[in-house]
């Protein structure tokens, strides 16, 4: 298949382009660099069934020739960076959206959207389930990315029944691995930094928040199973493990063997309280599970971030 991944110097964008690669595809990678990394695809310069195109998909898009596949993965995705980049997080979620479905319409081509968690906001339904509508602040700091993607979401539904365009839409919960920025912000990337640079890790609130982590080569063959044999009703992608925040700051002080402290910061607003995948869906679909434990896979990214921080 020719398939086009937008931000794909990012996070996920850039294992998306290698597990592409990796079973045979050919891949056309765009993305802008506002929060995307070249380095994450440096080592696919020269790579024979690999192209970059440096745009940004909220602007009209032109590619030449066929394409089998449009994976749209561009977009601010951290809490700090909706804050620096509101208007480009609601326009690459709205308007990029927009393009990349009607690229895909043009060139009969698959459009899988990157939704998200966030869609279920802070919720009152607990595992989330898809058919769970959310609980979202729409004037919050969150809900530039929150109400991008519920946007994009009504936007792949009405391509699909207005268009016929065959549409996946992912909802991703808390990932994480190598590629991941040192300053990104996120918890296990900030709590990974922090720990090896001996400083204190700072959780906010109390730390009895929760999340459920997805390792990325989990994530990455969830996305790729979803994109080959899933059909158009949102599915949640991530690992049903919760873990209190507080919990896994001791994991990553195990890890690390680091002797930083513990810091309580103040609770940004409108964070979630609980976040925990149902997977029924994805599993029963896609005999989709995810393998890598929460200590392996903070090992693995341990080792990354021991490679980029100093
Ligand atoms: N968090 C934290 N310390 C940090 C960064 C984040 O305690 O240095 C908390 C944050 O308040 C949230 C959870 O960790 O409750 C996950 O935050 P993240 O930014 O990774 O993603 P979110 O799931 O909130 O989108």
């Amino acid at each position: 298949m020719r398939i086009l991944i937008t931000g794909a110097a990012g996070f996920l964008g850039s294992h998306l382009c290698d597990r592409f690669l990796a079973e045979g595809h050919t891949v056309i990678g765009l993305d802008n660099f506002i929060t995307g990394n070249p380095d994450n695809i440096a080592h696919l310069t020269g790579h024979d069934r690999f192209s970059f195109v440096r745009h940004n998909i909220s602007n009209y898009t032109y590619v030449a020739g066929a394409l089998d596949g449009i994976l749209h993965f561009a977009s601010p995705a951290s809490p700090i960076d909706y804050l620096e980049h509101p208007i480009a997080t609601l326009k690459v979620g709205s308007l990029g959206t927009h393009n990349a479905l009607g690229l895909a319409k043009a060139k009969g081509a698959r459009f899988f959207l990157a939704s998200t968690s966030e869609v279920y906001g802070d919720p009152l339904v607990h595992p989330q389930t898809e058919s769970y509508w959310g609980n979202v602040n729409p004037i919050g700091p969150r809900g530039v990315y929150d109400e991008a993607k519920r946007f994009a979401e009504a936007m792949t539904m009405a391509y699909h029944r207005s268009h016929g365009v065959d549409t996946r839409i992912i909802r991703i919960f808390n990932t994480y691995g190598p590629r991941m920025r040192p300053n990104d912000g996120r918890v296990v990337s900030n709590f990974i930094v922090q720990a090896l640079k001996g400083e204190p890790l700072t959780m906010y609130g109390d730390g009895q928040q929760t999340r459920s982590f997805c390792f990325v080569e989990d994530e990455v063959d969830g996305i790729y199973r979803l994109f080959m044999h899933g059909d158009s009703q949102p599915t949640n992608i991530g690992n049903p493990n919760e873990f209190t925040v507080r919990q896994l700051a001791e994991i990553v002080l195990e890890i690390t063997g680091s002797k930083s402290q513990i810091v309580s910061r103040p609770l940004p607003e409108d964070d979630p309280k609980v976040r925990q995948p149902d997977i029924t869906r994805a599993r029963r679909m896609l005999g989709w599970e995810p393998r890598i434990d929460l200590r392996e896979g903070v090992r693995r990214t341990v080792e990354y971030f021991r490679g980029v921080v100093r």
